[in-house]
């Protein structure tokens, strides 16, 4: 598999607002946000997707989730809620093939998609 963005980003290769890094996850400001708050949480490890990474490494999988919610608690959008999302393929609009997961808050979120 070739390098994506994110690869760059861990290597520090490209430059990114990083907001948090374990031993396992880096988190760091999604470029063009969505909400007041828009965080990207990755696994240090590749996989395509949460369902790939879910059956390859559940652990890591949970890595990424503890990461998401110690952001929002760093944010200070723990207590008045956050969401977690992960897309997977083109009508989820994926566009970086190394799995992330999006947390948003810090305003009213609305449902969680339109159509
Ligand atoms: P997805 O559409 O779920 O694959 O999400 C990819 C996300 O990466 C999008 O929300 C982009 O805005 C974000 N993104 C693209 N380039 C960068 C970058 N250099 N630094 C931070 N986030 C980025």
């Amino acid at each position: 598999m070739s390098e994506t963005l994110f690869e760059k980003i861990m290597a520090r290769e490209i430059p990114a607002d990083i907001v948090l890094e374990t031993e396992t996850t880096l988190a760091f400001r999604d470029i063009n946000p969505r909400a007041t708050t828009h965080v990207l949480v990755i696994p240090k490890t590749r996989y395509r997707n949460v369902a790939d990474l879910a059956a390859a490494d559940p652990q890591l999988l949970a890595d990424v989730i503890s990461t998401a919610d110690e952001v929002a608690k760093l944010e200070g959008v723990a207590a008045s809620g956050y969401r977690v999302t992960f897309n997977t393929g083109d009508d989820a609009g994926q566009t970086v093939f190394h799995v992330h997961a999006h947390v948003l808050g810090g305003q009213s979120l609305g449902p969680e998609a339109s159509r």
